[in-house]
């Protein structure tokens, strides 16, 4: 089945009880044994839970992995994952990424004995250069936040094969309706279902999706174990959230792009960040790996530091507020606010400066977006 029908119908049968439509919501710690030694399908939340089942399972079907695993946040994704490793591995990220990322692996992966090397995985050539005899696990994020960088998945994907490394992809920006990195030879998919796979910005939660049946065995092995685990409740919302993922990632899509080539014209905008645009550097390979842009992108304003400020501060529709990937429109300023946490000269070398403005465009009319940040600008 196509990927409309999947994320309303996989995992999402009528209910076994009472043939409910929707996948009820089971908020219960734990269940009833049919006798001694000889638990149900389910015996305890932390391990599993129907409503987390139907999620985990649509999420599996959406990215084409054996098995999905639904988490409490993104991040509690991260750590899971994370935990893979062990003293003595060296682990392997791209040198742009979301500055949670930055923060788990330099302030507490590392202090547990993992080396951690950050390279530019757009150059296959650093990549080699960086790769040890321990290294475990290559990290990429594509499109990268906010720079909208891209990373050629099938590249890496080989070049890890090579040396037996697993490797992982963020793939929050794109979802698996834009792209799909096990398709391409990622192992592990993460999201923060926070962004685009729940879409209404009322859930935090977080996604991992794995290839292969043995290491999907590890990674379940870690939830339990850790209790990362998602809520049904939130679970319940971030597959409804799953259900219009297509509708939703067709007008941010097409929103974005309109964005964005209205800021390319303006005076007050220098330089527009989209691979959607002809005039990003890998125009090409976004058209290669991807069937869409999503709704997220960067731009530099004129003005530096003063006219970030000045345009954060004339903005009505768009909300100024960190997170994306939600109806509605937001706008942020990296430097100050989601990338704060990454240190001064590590923001500089990366190009995350003061003008660099992050917007997430919603799906409201186009045109009230465009006044916005018309009249914002002027
Ligand atoms: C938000 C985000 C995360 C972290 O997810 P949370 O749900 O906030 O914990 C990880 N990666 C990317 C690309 C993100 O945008």
């Amino acid at each position: 089945m196509r990927f409309e029908t999947l994320s309303i119908h996989a995992g999402q049968g009528p209910d076994p009880a009472y043939g409910a439509v929707m996948p009820p919501i089971y908020q219960v710690s734990t269940f009833a044994f049919q006798g001694v030694g000889t638990p149900g399908e389910f015996d305890y939340s932390r391990s599993g839970n129907p409503t987390r089942k139907s999620l985990e399972t649509c999420l599996a079907a959406l990215e084409g992995g054996a098995r999905g695993f639904a988490f409490g946040t993104g991040m509690a994704a991260e750590a899971t994952v994370l935990a893979l490793l062990q003293a003595g591995d060296h682990l392997v990220v791209h040198n742009d990424l979301y500055g949670g990322t930055y923060r788990i692996v330099t302030e507490i992966t590392s202090r547990q004995g993992v080396a951690v090397s950050f390279a530019d995985l757009r150059d296959a050539a650093a990549l080699r250069a960086v790769i040890r005899e321990n290294t475990r696990l290559i990290w990429t994020e594509t499109p990268t936040n906010p720079l909208m960088n891209l990373l050629d998945l099938e590249a890496i994907a080989s070049i890890a094969r090579e040396h037996k490394i697993t490797t992982l992809c963020d793939n929050t920006f794109l979802t698996p309706y834009y792209q799909n990195p096990l398709a391409l030879g990622i192992d592990i998919v993460l999201h923060s279902t926070t962004k685009y796979v729940n879409g209404h910005s009322d859930v935090v939660g977080g996604a991992l999706v794995v290839r292969d049946e043995a290491l999907a065995e590890r990674v379940g092995f870690l939830q339990n174990t850790l209790g990362s685990c998602q809520a049904p409740f939130d679970c319940f919302l971030v597959l409804r959230g799953l259900k219009t993922l297509a509708v939703r990632m067709e007008t941010h899509n097409r929103n974005a792009l309109a964005v964005a080539a209205f800021l390319e014209t303006h005076s007050g905008v220098k330089r527009v960040l989209h691979p959607g645009l002809e005039s990003h550097p890998q125009h090409a390979l976004a058209r290669k790996q991807m069937r869409g842009y999503g709704g997220t992108f960067s731009f530099r304003v004129a003005g530096g530091a003063a006219g970030a400020a000045r345009l954060l501060g004339k903005v009505k529709l768009f909300t100024l507020a960190e997170s994306l990937g939600g109806v509605e429109s937001l706008i942020e300023h990296p430097w100050s606010m989601t990338h704060a946490s990454m240190p001064e000269e590590a923001r500089r070398t990366a190009g995350i400066t003061e003008d660099l403005i992050r917007i997430s465009v919603g799906i409201e009319h186009i045109d009230d977006l465009l006044e916005d940040l018309e009249q914002a600008l002027d």
